[in-house]
């Protein structure tokens, strides 16, 4: 690569997933003049109590958009079907497409054990997608990358076969309140069916500023799990003094189908330490 600028990719299965685990590393890369899209893989047209089908998708998308806008990159929603995402060679393709067309340095997908199966399954396709887009005979509408990109997983509290390992933990404390503002913008999730779907939606309040404090409050806790848990790992690559005080993080484990992950591309990669 001769640019400076760091190329981002982060799939998720629904319009929400990208953000909520790589929300804050994306506004931090933004900050910086760096490029990060996000792709949710699926078109979130089934998780909803009320609504669905193509209503629900075209809102879904304009959320993610505008979530996209508030962390400073583009936000885009693949058109595969809520709750229905198989790994086939078809969507394979779409995936090598939008990394090849991307060009990433840096690929975030969740790990392959997930309750979900579009998370699954989401995770699936990534993982087949890497080193396919080396190939030039595959998928030869779109140019083939000299380099495999590195990939990480987005971390996850899921123990069988075994826990999520991190390679990688950004602090996020100066972006936190970004990243609410983020996930602030996906109404229909936030705000009704993941409410909903917990028996929790007379909690929530009308008023959009109540709203938001009542998210802010409500994911405090879960955005505070990564520092808790892999404070080691922090304190390894901030220092003691810095490692020791970060409040919020996102975790980030090496998938091995990328390219490696070395001591000098670490800090290429994730210019924040
Ligand atoms: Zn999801």
């Amino acid at each position: 690569m001769t640019s400076d600028k760091i190329r981002v990719l982060v799939f998720g299965a629904h319009p929400d997933d990208p953000d909520f685990k790589v929300g804050g590393t994306a506004a931090l890369y933004s900050r910086m003049g760096h490029v990060v899209k996000m792709v949710s893989v699926t078109n979130g047209d089934a998780g909803h109590h009320e609504m669905g089908g193509a209503p629900l998708a075209w809102r879904r998308r304009a959320e993610a958009a505008a979530s996209g806008e508030r962390l400073g990159c583009e936000y885009i929603t693949l058109d595969n079907h809520d709750g229905e995402l198989l790994p086939t060679l078809e969507a394979r393709r779409e995936i090598i497409e939008i990394i090849r067309d991307f060009q990433p340095d840096l690929v975030t997908t969740p790990r392959p054990w997930d309750y979900h199966p579009d998370h699954r399954y989401t995770s699936q396709l990534v993982q087949d997608a890497m080193y396919m887009v080396t190939v030039p005979n595959v998928v030869s509408r779109a140019p083939y990358l000299s380099r495999n990109p590195v990939a990480v997983y987005v971390a996850d509290h899921f123990q069988k076969p075994y826990p999520f390992r991190p390679d990688v933990v950004v602090g996020i404390d100066e972006v936190i309140e970004q990243k609410v503002d983020a996930l602030h913008c996906h109404t229909s999730q936030m705000y009704e069916w993941l409410p909903y779907n917990r028996g929790q939606l007379d909690q929530v309040p009308q008023n959009p500023d109540e709203r938001r404090l009542w998210l802010r409050q409500l994911l405090d806790a879960r955005f505070r799990g990564p520092a808790g848990l892999y404070r080691d790992k922090l304190i390894e690559l901030y220092g003691q003094e810095r490692g020791s005080q970060i409040k919020y993080a996102e975790a980030f484990e090496v998938c091995e189908y990328g390219a490696p992950l070395t001591e000098e591309n670490l800090h290429r990669l994730f210019p924040f330490f």
